[in-house]
C-alpha cells in the first residue's frame, strides 16, 4: 500500500491538494486560486471547468508516483451547485456558489406558504438561498431546455464533491456523501434519503440526483490516465464536517470552531440529530462505512477574519492581519469600546439581515488600538453567542474548544476567547484540519488507519489557552457586547 493519502480540498477561492503520511503530517502541498464571477450584485458563480482544472493540476503537481498513494479523500466548499450533461460531461451553466443570493425571493415564497416548516423538519436547515435546493430549481427554470433534459434523465446535479468524483472517474460515478447531501435542503437527515415532499414542491426530478454514500468507503477508482494508475477514492465530506473529523471531535459534546473569513462552529451531538430552538442548523456530521450517521449542531458567523481584513484594507489601521495581535496586546483593555462587525447582517444565532456594523462606547481617549482590539474581541464574543446557543440546544456543557483556521495563529485572540468563554481553547499542531479530515475518512476505508481511536491518538496539541479572567469581569464584558449588538440590530430596516 502507498505511503500517503492524497487529500483534495476544493475551497471557495482556491483548490488545494495535500499529501498526508501515516502520522497525519502534511508532506507535500499545492494550491491554485480560480476566478470569482459576479454577474450581478448578490450573484456569485464559479466556472466548473476551472474548478476541475485547478483541482487536477494541484493534485498532479504533488503526485510524482501513483504507487505512493493509498487512496484519495475529498473535502469541498459546501452547497455550491452544478448541473451537467451525463453524456458530454459539459455543465449547462456556471456553478451557483453558496454565497449567491439570487434565490432569496423564492425562499421568501416558501416561507410565506409555511413550507419552511417542512424543510426544517426534514433537513434541519432554515430556508435560505445559502443551500443548494433553490439553486437547482433556479437552473431548471432558467436554463433553456434544462427541465426537459432533466426529466429525460440526460442531466446530473451535484455539489462540488459529486462533480469532482464524476470527473475523477471519467463519468463512471454520480454520487454524493451524506454530509454534503445534508446541505442541499433536499435531503431527509432522519431517514438518510432524498426528501420526496421537498423534491415535489421544488419540482426537481429525482433522475438528476446523485446516489447517496457514506463519508468513508471505497467508492471506486480514478481513471488510470489521471495519475498513471487507478487510485481508490475512499472518503468525502463537506469542508466544515471534514474539519470536525480532522479535529477528532468524535464524542458527543466535542466542538470545533474554524476561524477563517467567517467562523463555523460544529458541535458533535452523537447519533441523534438535535433540533435547535436557538436558530442553529442541524446537520449530518459524517457516516463512516456502514456505521450510524453522526449529527452536529452548526453555528455560522459571517464576519470573523474578514473584519481583520477590513481593519487592514478599508480602515488602514494595521499593515497586516498579524499586526492586529501586537496592537491589541499593547493595551490593557478596549476601554469599553465595542465593534459589532455586522457588515452583511448577522448570522447565527441572530439571523438579522438588517443589522449593520457599529462601533460604540467611544470616548475622547479612544483610538486605533481600542478599535483594533475591539475587532478581535468581537470574533470571540460572536463565538460566545453561538456557544451559548449550542449549550442551550444540546443541554451539553462545553468543556474545551478545539480551534483551526487562518486566524488561530493570533495568541491574543485565542487567550481572549478562552477568557470570554470560561473554557479551555486547544490549538492543534496541524491546523489544516479540513484536508486532514478528508484524508482520515479515506484512510479509514482503506485500512491505512485502523480506527477512529487510532486517529484520535494522533491529534496533537500545539498550545492550550486556559481562562484567566474572573467570572465578574467575563460577565460584565459580555453584557457590554450584548448591549452593543442591540444597537447594531435592525439598523438598515425602514
Ligand atoms: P478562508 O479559508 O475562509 O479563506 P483562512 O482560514 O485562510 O480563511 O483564514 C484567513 C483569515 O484569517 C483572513 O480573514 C485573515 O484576516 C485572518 N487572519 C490571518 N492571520 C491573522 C492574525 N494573525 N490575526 C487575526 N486574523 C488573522
Amino acid at each position: 500500500m502507498g505511503a500517503y493519502i492524497l487529500s483534495l480540498d476544493q475551497g471557495t477561492t482556491s483548490s488545494r491538494a495535500i499529501l498526508f503520511d501515516r502520522q497525519g503530517n502534511a508532506v507535500r502541498s499545492a494550491q491554485r486560486e480560480f476566478r470569482q464571477i459576479y454577474p450581478r450584485p448578490g450573484w456569485v458563480e464559479h466556472d466548473p471547468a476551472e474548478i476541475w482544472a485547478t483541482q487536477l493540476e494541484v493534485a498532479q503537481e504533488i503526485v510524482t508516483d501513483p504507487n505512493e498513494l493509498a487512496a484519495i479523500g475529498i473535502s469541498n466548499q459546501r452547497e455550491t451547485t452544478v448541473i451537467w450533461d451525463r453524456i458530454s460531461g459539459e455543465p449547462i451553466h456556471n456553478a451557483i456558489v453558496w454565497q449567491d443570493r439570487r434565490t432569496a425571493a423564492f425562499c421568501d415564497e416558501l416561507k410565506a406558504e409555511g413550507f419552511d416548516r417542512t424543510i426544517l423538519r426534514h433537513t434541519g436547515l432554515v430556508t435560505d438561498a445559502y443551500f443548494s435546493g433553490a439553486k437547482v430549481a433556479w437552473l431548471l427554470n432558467n436554463v433553456a431546455g434544462a427541465r426537459e433534459r432533466a426529466e429525460a434523465g440526460e442531466l446530473a446535479f451535484g455539489t462540488i464533491d459529486s462533480f469532482l468524483v464524476w470527473n475523477l472517474t471519467g463519468g463512471a460515478l454520480h454520487i454524493t456523501d451524506v454530509s454534503n447531501a445534508a446541505r442541499t435542503m433536499l435531503f431527509d437527515i432522519h431517514r438518510g434519503e432524498w426528501s420526496a415532499p421537498i423534491l415535489e414542491r421544488l419540482n426537481i426530478p429525482r433522475a438528476i440526483l446523485p446516489d447517496l454514500r457514506p463519508c468513508s468507503k471505497v467508492y471506486g477508482e480514478t481513471k488510470a490516465a489521471l495519475f498513471g494508475a487507478g487510485i481508490p477514492i475512499a472518503g468525502m465530506a463537506g469542508d466544515q464536517q471534514a474539519a470536525t473529523f480532522g479535529q477528532a471531535a468524535y464524542q458527543a459534546g466535542m466542538t470545533k470552531n474554524t476561524y477563517g473569513t467567517g467562523c463555523f462552529m460544529l458541535m458533535n451531538t452523537g447519533d441523534q440529530p438535535q433540533s435547535s430552538a436557538n436558530n442553529l442548523l442541524t446537520t449530518v456530521a459524517w457516516q463512516v462505512g456502514a456505521g450510524p450517521r453522526q449529527y452536529a449542531l452548526e453555528g455560522s458567523i459571517f464576519m470573523a477574519g474578514a473584519a481583520v481584513q477590513w481593519l487592514r484594507d478599508e480602515m488602514k489601521l494595521i499593515a497586516s492581519a498579524a499586526e492586529s495581535e501586537a496592537v491589541a496586546s499593547g493595551i490593557e483593555s478596549s476601554d469599553g469600546v465595542y465593534l459589532v462587525p455586522a457588515f452583511v447582517g448577522l448570522g447565527a444565532p441572530y439571523w438579522d439581515q438588517y443589522a449593520r456594523g457599529a462601533i460604540v462606547g467611544l470616548t475622547r481617549g479612544s483610538g486605533r488600538a481600542q478599535i483594533v482590539r475591539a475587532t478581535l474581541e468581537a470574533i470571540a464574543y460572536q463565538t460566545r453567542d453561538v456557544v451559548d446557543a449550542m449549550s442551550a440546544d444540546s443541554g451539553l456543557t462545553l468543556e474545551t474548544l478545539r480551534v483551526d483556521g487562518g486566524a488561530v495563529v493570533n495568541d491574543f485572540l485565542m487567550q481572549f476567547q478562552a477568557d470570554i468563554l470560561g473554557v479551555t481553547v486547544q490549538r492543534p499542531a496541524v491546523t489544516e484540519t479540513t484536508a486532514l479530515g478528508a484524508a482520515y475518512l479515506a484512510g479509514l476505508a482503506t485500512g491505512f488507519w485502523n480506527s477512529q481511536a487510532e486517529i484520535a491518538g494522533q491529534w496533537q496539541l500545539e498550545r492550550e489557552f486556559e481562562p484567566a479572567m474572573s467570572e465578574d469581569q467575563r460577565q460584565s464584558l459580555y453584557a457590554g457586547w450584548q448591549r452593543a449588538v442591540e444597537r447594531a440590530r435592525a439598523w438598515a430596516a425602514d
